[in-house]
């Protein structure tokens, strides 16, 4: 009798969405398990280096990397598409190359960013969302900067970089920023003095939670390089001149800036808000072996997936080392279900955060123990190669790794 095999349907070529495949083609035959993976584009991108893609420290070209690099053609059908629909009570998904069905469903469709409905913030402010949004942003900044050497009448607000959120995003951009900005000077004649690049953050602090001690280093060595703070004053509006921010009970201030790049906070994919699953920003609060609630066949992965810390019991942040090792666990659970066995349960295994400060310096609680300087950067360098590494393995990480290890 013919038996069809089953169809594990996985959305999105992300951190999560590959590794969950390259583990399970590792873990099937064959013959055993149809596997489909629909990504947006037939490249997978770096999310976690962005920022320097943005800031024109690294070309969008070495960020990105070919699907079929690191996929077994024979046991993985990789297609090309943008998903447009999920449709979990009917178990079909929709693209832009028709319909999918399936018998499991992995969602890895990642992050958008978050503008908290703020006024102009969608129309007028650049988001690192992707590795084309990146370049755009390096376009934008390239563009002022070419733009203000040949006005007769100079607008110096052209040469005013805003970047919305100091979180772990913002701050590694600046760091980029803080590198790229003299480079650009020369290259456009520019004098440094006309350029201000200045961070807007609504909590009172930089890195809000981080450990102090190198939440100051990082400010010191940031402002060292040029870069201006103004810190418990929110972005409360965003025109096509500058940003609004407020600076007290009653008191506002607008920055007029040829550039705004929000960096302020990520939700999930917003086709999870239209797919009948529970939510919350667009982020589903799995249960513990990954699945979501009430839907035995679909695994959330990554910045799709709500992950309740139960220590401190609030949501673990959404980052590529996590989404890396949901992958992991959900390819092995998917291969359990197959075989009829019971899932595992989740546990992350957090090794720490290192946090760029441009490509010579960085910041670090790795184990427990704090870094800064090069001893960080160096360390920041190989997490990054270890991402590449986990996925396609030695040759991918040879031909996109990070090699100037000490600056
Ligand atoms: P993503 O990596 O975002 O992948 C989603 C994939 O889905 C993409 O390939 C996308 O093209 C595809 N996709 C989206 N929509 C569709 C659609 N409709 N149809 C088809 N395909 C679609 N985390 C760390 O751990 N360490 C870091 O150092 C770090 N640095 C970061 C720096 C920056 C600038 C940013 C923005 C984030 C950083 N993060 C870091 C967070 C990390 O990048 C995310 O947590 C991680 O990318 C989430 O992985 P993911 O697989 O969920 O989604
Ligand atoms: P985030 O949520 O960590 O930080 C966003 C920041 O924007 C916060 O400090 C917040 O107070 C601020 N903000 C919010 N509203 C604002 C407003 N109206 N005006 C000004 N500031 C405002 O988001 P992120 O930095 O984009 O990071 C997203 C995820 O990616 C996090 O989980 C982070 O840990 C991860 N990440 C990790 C690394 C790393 O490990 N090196 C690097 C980048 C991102």
């Amino acid at each position: 009798m013919f038996v069809k095999r089953p169809t594990v349907l996985v959305l999105g070529a992300g951190y999560g969405g590959l590794t969950t495949v390259v583990n399970l083609q590792k873990l099937v035959g064959t013959d055993d398990v149809e596997i489909i993976l629909i990504n947006k584009n037939d490249y997978h991108y770096e999310s976690t280096w962005l920022h320097e893609a943005a800031a024109g420290t690294l070309s969008p070209e070495q960020v990105r990397y070919d699907v079929k690099n690191v996929i077994d053609e024979s046991k993985v059908k990789f297609i090309k598409a943008e998903v447009q629909g999920i449709d979990v009570k009917g178990k079909v998904v929709t693209s832009t190359a028709g319909t999918h069905t399936y018998d499991y469903l992995v969602i890895g469709l990642g992050f958008e960013g978050e503008t908290f409905g703020i006024p102009g913030l969608d129309k007028y402010a650049l988001a690192m969302a992707n590795v084309k949004a990146a370049r755009q942003i390096r376009e934008h900044i390239d563009y002022q900067f070419a733009t203000w050497s040949t006005e007769e009448e100079k607008d110096d607000s052209r040469l005013t970089i805003v970047v919305g959120g100091a979180g772990f995003s913002g701050i590694e951009l600046l760091g980029e920023l803080g590198n790229r900005v003299p480079e650009l000077c020369k290259e456009f004649d520019v004098p440094q003095e006309k350029v201000r690049v200045l961070c807007v953050e609504a909590a009172p602090m930089v890195l809000p939670g981080f450990d102090p001690e190198l939440v100051d280093y990082a400010v010191r060595q940031l402002s060292a390089k040029g870069i201006e703070f103004s810190i418990g004053t929110p972005v409360v509006e965003a025109t096509p001149e500058g940003v609004k921010i407020k600076k007290g009970e009653d008191e506002f201030e607008f920055i007029k800036a040829g550039t705004v790049i929000w960096a302020a906070g990520v939700r999930g994919n917003k086709l999870i808000e239209e797919s009948g699953i529970e939510n919350m920003r667009a982020r589903v609060k799995v249960e513990k072996d990954l699945r979501a609630p009430g839907h035995e066949d679909v695994f959330i992965v990554g910045d799709c997936a709500l992950l309740i810390n139960e220590e401190i019991n609030r949501p673990y942040p959404p980052t590529a080392q996590i989404a890396m090792q949901q992958g992991v666990t959900i390819a092995q659970n998917v291969h359990a279900l197959i075989k009829g066995e019971p899932t595992k349960e989740f546990v992350p295994d957090l090794k720490g955060s290192v946090c760029s400060l441009g490509d010579d310096d960085a910041i670090g609680l790795v184990f427990g123990k704090k870094m800064t300087g090069t001893k960080a950067s160096f360390m920041k360098k190989m997490v990054d190669n270890r991402a590449l590494y986990l996925i396609g393995g030695v040759g991918l990480t040879l031909k996109k790794g990070k090699f100037n290890l000490i600056k």
